[in-house]
């Protein structure tokens, strides 16, 4: 009996085991937020009903990307953020913006004055809510990214004024590399 006993405990646990080991390894490379277009060196266009869309996105992205909603202001991590690196489109994984083209607007959104390349981005009229305004979408999958208005700093004098939660920051490794480095000799003197 109580070999039996023994030997039912090790195959319940047996199978618990083969399920969290078929879990964690059952392929998911990424995030479960993310499409699997999401990528940050693919560059062919990405389409997607928002019904699709809506499968995979979080609420807060897909209110904001595909219903071009706009998060509340200054609530975004981004918006202060100094690290240096380079911000994607959270929803397709298109490169954006890099961090030297990033500035304090203070508008209560994370602010650039310019984007990665011209096809980064897409812009288009947008003349809702009584206003005239131009539209940021993402170049790759047409997410709506944000606006841009021509108050910004030299050398464009652009301000693209982006919904944080639409962007995925990744930091740069030479750059890290190079900051905890001089950190090392600054604390070594
Ligand atoms: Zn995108």
């Amino acid at each position: 009996m109580k070999n039996f006993i023994m030997a039912v405990v090790a195959g319940v646990f047996a199978l618990t085991l083969q399920n969290c080991y078929g879990q964690s390894s059952s392929g998911q490379t990424k995030p479960a937020d993310k499409a699997p277009e999401y990528s940050h060196t693919e560059t062919a266009p990405v389409k997607k009903s928002n019904d699709d869309w809506q499968k995979v996105l979080s609420p807060e992205v897909y209110r904001v990307a595909r219903l071009k909603g706009t998060e509340r202001p200054f609530t975004s991590e981004y918006e202060h953020s100094k690290e240096i690196g380079t911000f994607y489109c959270a929803v397709c994984g298109n490169p954006l913006f890099k961090s030297d083209a990033k500035y304090e607007s203070g508008c209560g959104w994370p602010s650039f004055f310019e984007p990665i390349s011209k096809k980064s981005i897409v812009e288009a009229a947008d003349n809702s809510l009584g206003m005239h305004r131009i539209e940021v979408m993402c170049g790759r999958c047409k997410s709506h990214l944000g606006h841009v208005f021509d108050d910004g700093p030299p050398p464009t004098g652009l301000r693209y004024c982006i919904n944080g939660v639409v962007l995925d920051f990744e930091k740069a490794k030479t750059a890290e590399k190079k900051f905890n480095s001089k950190k090392k000799a600054e604390s070594g003197s």
